[in-house]
């Protein structure tokens, strides 16, 4: 077993159970990519088990802080057992459900998502890269799905060193290898959506924000919503939101041509009028431009952002990218009209997201009822060690 010695005074982060140790805080040791090492402090003093990272600034990823455990196959059955025992015990009302959300399940660097009869995974990390086969077995096993697709094409698998990789990871063989249609429908709220898990972002779909779509559908409804500004829309989820809560014209944007030919789908797959569902393929900050020239108004306006601040780093210009599209929103909205703004960048926190949110109304000369504060659903929980994991923060704002 390779050890690797941390600086005096930089157990505290692994003391208190954080899963990371930065390159900076290792005095000496090394190890091959993703190989099990014993961290301890400078003193000798046990810390964790945990996986080794050769190039990347995170060069440690905790798998336990017990001495006594072991890492092994039946380590990784015992993690993926209870991070899909948790969410039995949830009772989502949906079969899309996010079954391990990295560190928060003690995993790091994995994410597993359960669309309907099939998984689909991101192996992000070294340490989940090396023990692939065995936490795919387990996942097969702790969940009865036969088909499991891989998605380890993220960015961050470059910091790792590691190569990106797609395409079934586990699939039953058939008796002329045909295989599986990696196109599958999920029932979400009780509505229709479909996804491809080869060709869609992330592992397929949006599962974060299940809730705050049902919400939505909600509020449309109770504020008597008819007209609405779906931008970011992906593959139209929070579009057809809108329709069950009773809007009359939804507009979907995004700049990708697939996600909203599929957005127009969803709109029909459950039984709403095609003519009452508009598309525009085109950057949401152009079009919020355009619309205010035109002297376009909407009753609820979605704002759901790719991540703008990948860490704290980004976060000034973020932060007025952010202000720029609220801004604009809060111009094109009718008073007493709807927004749900969200940010899902880890390196802006819900109180920072807040003052960007305020800055826009000032600016804009808007003010709102905040009448909810938004997050990602339960299934992507975060754990009270590891505060990096919140990501997904929004707002249900009211205009005045
Ligand atoms: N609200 C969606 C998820 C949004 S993900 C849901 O509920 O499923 C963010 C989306 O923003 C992606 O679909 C991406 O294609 C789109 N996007 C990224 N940059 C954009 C831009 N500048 N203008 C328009 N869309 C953009």
């Amino acid at each position: 077993m390779k050890i690797i010695t941390l600086r005096e005074g930089k157990e505290r982060s692994l003391l208190r159970r954080h899963p990371w140790v930065f390159q900076g805080s290792v005095a000496k040791g090394g190890a091959d990519s993703g190989e099990t090492v014993r961290v301890q402090a400078y003193d000798g003093r046990f810390l964790a088990w945990a996986a080794f990272s050769p190039s990347s600034q995170i060069r440690v990823r905790a798998w336990s802080f017990d001495e006594a455990e072991r890492i092994d196959a039946a380590f990784f059955e015992r993690q993926i057992r209870q991070a899909v025992a948790l969410r039995a015990r949830l009772a989502i009302d949906s079969d899309g459900i996010r079954l391990i959300h990295g560190e928060a399940d003690g995993l790091p660097g994995l994410i597993v998502d359960q669309y309907g009869d099939l998984l689909s995974a991101q192996f992000l990390s070294t340490g989940t890269e090396r023990w692939k086969a065995t936490i795919a077995d387990a996942l097969l096993a702790a969940t009865g799905c036969a088909y499991l697709y891989e998605r380890s094409d993220a960015n961050v698998r470059k910091l790792e060193g590691l190569e990106s990789v797609t395409g079934w990871l586990r699939h039953p063989d058939t008796a002329d290898g045909t295989r599986r249609s990696t196109d599958v429908t999920i029932h979400e709220n009780g509505w229709k959506l479909t996804l491809d898990v080869a060709t869609g972002h992330k592992t397929g779909y949006y599962l974060d924000q299940r809730d705050n779509r049902s919400l939505f559908a909600k509020l449309v409804r109770q504020l008597d919503c008819k007209t609405v500004l779906n931008c970011y829309s992906y593959t139209g989820g929070f579009s057809v939101a809108a329709f069950e809560g009773g809007a009359t014209e939804v507009t979907s944007v995004d700049s990708s041509g697939p996600a909203l030919a599929r957005a127009h789908d969803h709109v029909t797959l459950n039984g709403h009028e095609a003519s009452a569902h508009f598309t525009l393929d085109a950057d949401v900050n152009d079009c919020l431009r355009q619309f205010l020239k035109d002297g376009r108004r909407f009753d609820a306006i979605v704002l759901d952002p790719p991540k703008f601040a990948p860490s704290a780093a980004h976060a000034d210009r973020a932060s007025r990218a952010y202000k720029d599209i609220n801004r604009l929103a809060f111009m094109l909205l009718n008073p007493g009209g709807l927004l749900l703004t969200f940010s899902c960048s880890g390196g802006i926190d819900a109180d920072l997201f807040h003052k960007i949110v305020a800055g826009a109304g000032m600016d804009a000369g808007v003010d709102g009822y905040l009448i909810k504060r938004l997050e990602a659903t339960a299934d992507h929980p975060t754990t009270i060690n590891f505060p990096e994991g919140e990501y997904l923060k929004g707002l249900a704002i009211v205009r005045k």
